[in-house]
């Protein structure tokens, strides 16, 4: 048994950037807690293919990151960790006035108690193992806004506070706590946009191009490394876009 490998819990593990996330940290090595809200045989799937290609354990679950009762089960399963990154999120295009209170409430409750939710359990674990890194998926609308996404825009700025806040928290226990916050990546969140507004967002990025779920993921693959001394940090990656 190699007693040197480390184990990540990346939440939203189906699709999209959390699926790119854990095929790298399986790649990297890690062991895997992957979860995401109900796709069961996907993700049963995918932790074949990876337990196989890479030769790492890898443990799945159906878990509602929005819902604290379900995360506590979750980690009732996780005895030692040491990466938490918080992926699982949702977005909501529309007028502020128009939307409901409930999907304020499911917004900000998926995408930003749910950080609170994960980093409340898995923190015990981390200070038992001295070390620790947390990982908050982020957006540029967290830094700057966006006109139809206040919701979403209030939760990602809210992780980017929690992030700094929780970040001198731990310092002092060796814990780093950094926050990804990505432009446009090509992921089915933005399956909605027509091809037209693909275009008009495109045409705003100075890279010229959306970005792939494999960049994100080696982003946050690379905070998961990075030296212990960068902590607290919001690192945007968007193609110059914001
Ligand atoms: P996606 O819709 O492709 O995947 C989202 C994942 O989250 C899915 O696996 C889904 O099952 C999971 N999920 C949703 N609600 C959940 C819940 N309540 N409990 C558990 N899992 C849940 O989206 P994506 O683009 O891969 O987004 C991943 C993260 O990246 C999100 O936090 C998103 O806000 C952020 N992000 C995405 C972009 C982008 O352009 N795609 C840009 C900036 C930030």
């Amino acid at each position: 048994m190699n007693h040197t490998k480390k184990t990540a819990l990346i939440t939203g593990a189906s699709r999209g950037i959390g699926r790119a996330c854990a095929r790298t940290f399986a790649a990297a090595g890690y062991d895997l807690y992957l979860t995401c809200l109900r796709s069961e045989q996907t993700l049963l799937a995918f932790k074949k293919e990876l337990e196989t290609v890479y030769h790492i354990k890898c443990h799945t679950f159906l878990c509602d990151a929005a819902d604290y009762v379900s995360v506590t089960c979750l980690f009732s399963y996780i005895k030692a960790l040491d990466v938490l990154v918080n992926n699982a999120g949702i977005s909501y295009v529309g007028l502020l006035q128009d939307m409901s209170v409930t999907d304020w409430d499911k917004v900000i409750a998926t995408n930003l108690s749910s950080c609170f939710y994960t980093a409340k359990c898995a923190i015990p674990l981390m200070l038992a193992k001295k070390r620790g890194r947390i990982i908050n998926i982020s957006s540029v609308w967290g830094n700057v806004g966006a006109s139809m996404e206040a919701a979403y825009s209030a939760s990602k700025g809210g992780i980017n506070a929690l992030t700094r806040a929780l970040a001198k928290e731990l310092a002092p226990s060796n814990i780093q706590v950094n926050a990804a916050a990505f432009g446009c990546i090509d992921t089915d969140m933005n399956r909605q946009f027509s091809k037209a507004e693909w275009e008009a967002v495109r045409n705003e990025i100075p890279a010229d191009r959306i970005g792939t779920c494999q960049e994100a993921a080696d982003l946050v693959l690379q905070l998961a490394q990075a030296p212990a001394y960068l902590t607290g940090q919001i690192i945007t990656m968007d193609g110059g876009w914001i």
